[in-house]
């Protein structure tokens, strides 16, 4: 007899929003003592995340931004009691074109999905485990199906609309948020990006996000203002120069720029932006950076490793990850989702901000890069650039299980960064949002490796050699 599938009780955004309620009784100025007091009564996975965040050198940005994310899940609850309608958008869609509406408010797949795995005991396995038993496919992306898992329980906070912005960019993705809407019986809107960037493929991209604006407006039964949307623009591009001054932070060595400023960074980009919380969040960041600077602080004896992660990091362990790096002498000096490539929209008139938008969606991770006429070529340039502009010695590709997209380019990208700028990657596997497939341990002890063998002896101005075989029964096969 077939067995039955087991429903979790409650979904992932309603006990994130539970959990979140709490950030604001924390006061700024906590003791390490009182930080130890609420650990303690922390359950397991929620007290390893607030370790790594409220550790004494992160705790002020951890507030602000904590702070920050329960405003966007408390802004999406108010929406739906105000009547207004929340939009699931991935997170390559820009959500300050959402803020551009009155009437509605975004919401996005996989930064829920890091909140669920961040704070929630049992991450968010139980939301996954249900989307495999429906008949889901283990080859779909974490990413986003634990936050679609939760919703097709039907227990959990739903949207009313969803936004599919990854047809052409990663199918997954694109029909796992297809599949949400069809299920649920939402409107879906699609933004097409065709694989085309010359200036032909540009403007007919304009036309589809134009497009898409039009679907929104009769769907919300709104027509976007442009007084408003001037002043979210405003927001988004004070929002942008922080942004880059940032990036520019990370130029100095040893980096004075905290590794999970770079998590932080795309968790305001991908959640806030066009809200005034987005602006003081990126200008805190800023100036805890400038401080650091100033006051000479890293959180190691020296600085060993200048590392870019090619694609994704991992967000099942905070501490093991972005502090353990760091403390390690480690420079996590972004991601691939720290590409977002913000510019400062010219807010003329409607026309301008219109098309400003839309070539902030175009210019977006993932779609920028897996949109691209040639991924590889296109994925390649970007980090080329990232590892040239911040002195990158090393790239890190974290082969995220579920992402068949990066993986189909992985090896060419190494091999052609290599022989470019000379500079290795270490190839890791492992699930970025599940903890199952690969350990933290394992990981640490690869990276650890990589930059003791690799990368140390290539600072020292000695190629790694490889020992010679001694006969050719020692060759390697093939
Ligand atoms: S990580 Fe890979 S599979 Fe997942 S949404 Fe991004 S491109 Fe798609």
């Amino acid at each position: 007899m077939a067995k039955e599938l087991t429903k979790p009780l409650e979904g992932l955004f309603n006990r994130v929003y539970d959990i979140f309620s709490i950030v604001d009784r924390l006061p700024d100025d906590m003791t390490d003592a009182e930080v130890e007091g609420v650990l303690h009564v922390l359950p397991t996975d929620l007290r390893r995340t607030m370790s790594a965040f409220l550790a004494p050198r992160l705790r002020e940005a951890s507030l602000e931004f904590l702070r920050l994310i329960k405003r966007w899940l408390e802004g999406a609850r108010r929406a739906k009691e105000e009547g207004k309608k929340v939009v699931l958008v991935p997170f390559n869609f820009p959500p300050e074109v959402i803020y551009g509406f009155e009437g509605a408010w975004p919401i996005t797949s996989e930064v829920l999905t890091t909140l669920g795995v961040a704070a929630l005991e049992g991450q968010g396995e139980r939301y996954w485990d249900f989307a495999m038993g429906l008949g889901l496919p283990d080859f779909a992306c974490s990413a986003n199906m634990i936050e679609v898992g939760s919703a097709l329980t039907e227990t959990d906070f739903a949207p009313d609309i969803v936004l599919n912005d990854c047809f052409a960019s990663c199918d997954i993705n694109s029909k796992t948020h297809e599949f949400l809407a069809r299920y649920l019986g939402l409107p879906l809107v699609f933004l097409e990006k065709p694989p085309d960037d010359t200036p032909r493929g540009i403007r007919q991209y304009y036309r589809y996000f134009r497009a898409m604006l039009s679907d929104l407006e009769e769907i919300l039964g709104e027509k976007l203002r442009e007084e408003r949307i001037r002043e979210v623009l405003d927001r988004a591009n004070r929002a942008s120069e922080f942004y880059w001054e940032l990036w520019d932070l990370h130029k100095f060595k040893p980096c004075p720029v905290p590794n999970a400023f770079s998590l932080m960074t795309y968790g305001i980009r991908y959640t806030m932006w066009g809200q005034e919380e987005a602006v003081s969040a990126m200008e805190k960041l800023v100036k805890i950076a400038k401080d650091r600077l100033s006051r000479k602080e890293y959180p190691a004896e020296r600085e060993v490793a200048r590392a870019w992660w090619t694609y994704t990091s991992y967000y099942f362990d905070m501490p093991g990850f972005f502090n353990w790096m760091e403390e390690n002498g480690i420079t996590h000096l972004g991601d691939g989702l720290d590409l977002v490539f913000p510019r400062i929209i010219p807010l003329d008139d409607m026309d301008s901000m219109v098309e400003g938008m839309a070539e902030t969606a175009r210019n977006m991770p993932m779609t920028r890069q897996m949109g691209a006429s040639s991924m590889s070529a296109q994925w390649l340039e970007d980090i080329i650039w990232a590892t040239r502009e911040l002195d990158a010695d090393c790239c890190i590709y974290c082969g995220h299980h579920s992402c068949k997209q990066t993986w189909s380019g992985a090896a060419v990208v190494r091999r052609e960064l290599l022989a470019r700028t000379g500079i290795p990657t270490l190839v890791l596997q492992g699930d970025a949002w599940i903890k199952r497939m690969t350990s933290m341990e394992s990981l640490q002890e690869q990276i650890k490796e990589f930059v003791d063998n690799v990368v140390a002896k290539k600072r020292e101005g000695r190629r790694p050699t490889r020992r010679k075989p001694a006969s050719a029964a020692e060759a390697p096969a093939g």
